[in-house]
């Protein structure tokens, strides 16, 4: 049974007053809280065990380097990918994401090649497409999206060609909270022979994510956005490409053999994890993962489900109120702007009132060009949140409005 009072309990900063009031924290899309057994597990192996990982023969070091592995499996079972070797630990989805556009980039973009991405995307799902472009001669291709936050599936179908080599697509929208039909999309891009990559940013703690039945060629996304540490995330890709692709970055752990004349690389995922990892990081990242999975995400998910629709209703009610993104099915994130007022001093004023939000353009600048604004303001959901939390929103919108009417 999801006990959401209970799950409250597990987030010792949720206790916290900020000016004297209850924190209301509504910023998880930008990071979510960690619940108290990650921040454990961490202490734990900082004091008791820390020791570099694959490299010693000894307790401590082995004790790091099987916890760090253990997590590779939890990370796969959760993304239901097919091996370990597929899962490659980076410091976050874009770091994820520059690895492809780099080494994938590096063996398969060539000059008058197409990358296609959305308008909806995160600048970290955007500018390292643009700089391979830039490196290769290739052109970057927007598919654009309605006004209620819909991605035009007509425009996109009219993009998909011989010349596009990948599509690369947020599952869910950091601004508007969209859910793209990301299985659509890899299928279209499949037929047209090109790959596909997706953002899951924002989804990885929302949605059952299933790699081989969506067939995605690559998937990205950050440890802390689903209450595990930050420094750490993932990319999956499937084998047989990451094997094609020339490794990254050069260092320690991502060699087999170093000749002055030649080196040889280490096998999968060692080949593109050069140097010491945040190992500790990943053992967070893992305990994050066996804990969504103890309250279970269809539980969440479900509980997300009612909240966001209750935030949309309740949030439509406040007058002058100016909200961004209505597609049905809309995920975790309600965006907004109040009329005659710049976001920046809404944000502030709702902090005041101890109601953490997001201010600004949200990493989607194209997002703001789009609505003819700067930025918005952004409140967005974890599982511990609450009605009462959106009704505190609510009220304080409704009171901010009210002392600024002239
Ligand atoms: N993509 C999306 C959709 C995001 O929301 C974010 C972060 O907000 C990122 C990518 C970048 O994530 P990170 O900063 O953890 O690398």
């Amino acid at each position: 049974m999801f006990d959401v009072n209970q799950i409250r309990k597990d987030f010792p900063i949720l206790r916290e007053q900020v000016y004297g009031k209850p924190l209301v924290y509504l910023d998880n899309g930008a990071t979510t809280q960690k619940p108290r057994r990650v921040v454990e597990v961490m202490n734990e192996y900082y004091l008791r065990y820390n020791s570099n990982v694959h490299r010693g023969v000894h307790y401590l070091s082995n004790k790091c380097t099987d916890a760090n592995e253990r997590a590779r499996t939890v990370v796969r079972d959760y993304i239901h990918a097919g091996e370990t070797e597929e899962v490659i630990f980076t410091r976050g989805t874009t770091e994820s994401i520059n690895l492809v556009a780099y080494t994938f980039g590096e063996a398969f973009i060539h000059a008058g090649d197409e990358i296609v991405v959305t308008e909806m995307e995160h600048h970290a799902n955007i500018v390292p497409w643009q700089m391979l472009c830039e490196r290769k001669g290739a052109e970057l291709k927007v598919v654009p999206f309605k006004d209620n936050g819909e991605l035009d599936m007509e425009a996109f179908a009219g993009l998909m060609n011989g010349r596009v080599k990948l599509v690369a697509v947020a599952y869910v929208s950091n601004v508007l909270g969209t859910v793209n039909p990301v299985k659509r999309i890899i299928d279209a891009a499949h037929a047209v022979g090109a790959y596909a990559l997706v953002d899951a940013a924002q989804a990885i703690q929302h949605i059952p994510i299933d790699v081989r039945e969506l067939d995605c060629d690559f998937l990205a996304f950050s440890g802390h956005k689903i209450y595990g540490p930050t420094g750490v995330g993932v990319l999956y890709g499937k084998r047989e490409l990451l094997e094609q692709m020339p490794p990254w970055q050069g260092g320690g752990e991502m060699i087999k053999e170093v000749r002055f004349e030649k080196t040889t690389y280490n096998e999968l995922p060692f080949k593109f994890e050069a140097g010491t990892p945040d190992f500790i990081g990943v053992i967070g990242l893992g305990e994050a993962i066996e804990y969504v999975k103890s309250v279970g995400l269809d539980e969440i998910a479900a509980h997300e489900h009612g909240l966001i629709a209750y935030a949309m209703e309740r949030i439509r009610q406040v007058p002058r109120i100016i909200l961004y993104g209505d597609a049905p099915g809309k995920s975790s994130v309600v965006s907004f702007g109040l009329e005659g007022m710049h976001h920046f001093d809404l944000g502030t004023l709702l902090d005041k009132m101890g109601i953490a939000v997001r201010t600004g353009q949200l990493c989607a600048d194209p997002v703001m060009s789009h609505y003819g604004v700067t930025g918005m303001v952004r409140a967005s959901l974890a599982m511990y949140n609450t009605e009462e939390e959106i009704d505190a929103l609510c009220a304080g919108l409704k009171k901010i409005e009210r002392i600024f009417k002239m």
